[in-house]
């Protein structure tokens, strides 16, 4: 028992403890957008997602659970709760999953550990060969600072910095919340090849050729892993910087893999290029948080917002789901990011960044949406929870 009141405990765009109960109230406030009277299957498919407890592979799993019935096997690397210390935010999401999913009859399980090892790769087939048979969907949603290699040992820390030259653009001042000029010196040919060993397209290979060696992927299963591009204001940090030369080399290796699954199960392998939201991950790339809160002021008015349940309900209802035949565009890619790269969006995004500064910040972004948003990520100032109310933190996850 560990009954305790919890305040949120937040550096910058860090925050190293989460709230049960407000956890529970997100998952479930995503479980109701997804909730679709489900049509009776003969067979239920089973889906593997890898970095299914928070982001967009949290909302993947709960589109395509209460979206399509489907059966789920989830891995994820989280922090359970100890004494004193709360879990992580993906711990306790993954808490409420399973609460919420087994309620509601449906099938799920869930591995805590290290994606990038052969070890809980190993774990995963075993647990697909008792329970599932084969896997019909693989979503590949991990975001992470640093892997260590499987077969090198060697442990690789991602960057986010430019690639050839300098970057000077605006950016929020998390601390004092000051808009001020950032220079961003260019990443190191050592820091560029540890990114993309990071975040680049190995691992989802080394995943497919385990799931092929042991014929656990279907017939015609489908892989697909997201990705982001963004507009001009970003491209040097992310597009043209360290994340966006490996999220190349995941779309490279994602299109070697199309080749081999057509040939080998007549599957396909995609990426799909989602909108920026306020993630975990986002909070952590210069600049992004700034550009976040203006875009979202702006696809607010025109109603065009979306949050990852939204955009991941859309995606498996209309550009990738059972009985549709994919909508890709000219480079083979899933294109969530149409509403954020639309013209007249785009076109007002870059008329607020040029003219942001620290009097008209409140005015032209949504930074109290943005600072908002980015709490209830971790259960915070959710609505409907009692937060003075001591509540339970050695929350359990059925894990295997
Ligand atoms: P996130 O930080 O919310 O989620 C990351 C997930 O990866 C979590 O489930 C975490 O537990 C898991 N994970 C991290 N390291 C792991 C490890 N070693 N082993 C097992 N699991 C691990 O991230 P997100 O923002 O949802 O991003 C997910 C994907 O979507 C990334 O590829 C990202 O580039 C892409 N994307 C994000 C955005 C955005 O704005 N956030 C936009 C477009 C695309």
């Amino acid at each position: 028992m560990a009954l305790q009141v919890i305040e949120p405990k937040i550096r910058g765009f860090i925050c190293t403890n989460a709230h049960p109960t407000g956890c529970l109230k997100n998952v479930r406030s995503q479980i109701d957008l997804a909730k679709k009277d489900i049509e009776s299957t003969e067979n239920t498919p089973n889906v593997l997602v890898i970095g299914a407890s928070t982001g967009y592979g949290l909302a993947s799993r709960i589109a395509l659970t209460w979206g399509y019935g489907t059966n789920t096997i989830g891995i994820f690397f989280e922090r359970p709760p100890s004494g004193n210390k709360t879990g992580s935010t993906g711990y306790y999401n993954s808490a409420a999953f399973h609460q919420m999913a087994t309620q509601d009859g449906f099938t799920a399980i869930s591995i805590n550990g290290d994606a990038f090892s052969d070890q809980i790769k190993q774990k995963t087939i075993d647990e697909i060969q008792e329970h599932f048979g084969q896997i019909d969907l693989v979503v590949y949603s991990l975001a992470s600072p640093r892997r260590i290699h499987p077969k090198t040992g060697i442990d690789h820390q991602s960057v986010l910095k430019p690639v050839g030259d300098s970057c000077t653009e605006k950016t929020v001042d998390l601390t004092n919340e000051n808009i001020i000029d950032i220079t961003i010196h260019p990443a190191t040919d050592e820091e560029i090849a540890n990114t993309i060993a990071v975040m680049g397209g190995e691992d989802l290979e080394f995943w497919i050729e385990a799931l092929l060696s042991e014929n656990l992927l279907a017939p015609q299963a489908n892989i697909v892993a997201y990705s982001y591009i963004g507009p001009k204001i970003t491209d040097q940090i992310y597009s043209s910087g360290t994340i966006g030369l490996a999220k190349i080399d995941l779309e490279k290796r994602v299109n070697a893999i199309d080749t081999r699954l057509l040939d080998q199960i007549n599957g396909h392998a995609y990426l799909s290029v989602n909108k920026a939201v306020i993630s975990q991950a986002s909070a952590a790339i210069p600049i992004v948080p700034l550009y976040i809160s203006i875009l979202n002021r702006i696809m607010d008015t025109k109603d065009l917002n979306e949050k990852p349940i939204d955009q991941m309900i859309r995606l498996f209802s209309e550009y990738l789901g059972p009985n549709l035949v994919p909508i890709v565009d000219e480079n083979r890619r899933i294109r969530m990011d149409d509403r954020e790269l639309r013209s007249d969006v785009v076109a007002e995004v870059n008329e607020k960044w040029s003219l942001v500064n620290n009097e008209n910040f409140h005015d032209l972004a949504d930074f109290e949406g943005y600072k908002r948003s980015f709490r209830n990520l971790f259960g915070f100032e959710v609505e409907g929870v009692d937060y003075d109310q001591p509540i339970e933190t050695e929350v359990t996850i059925p894990l295997v």
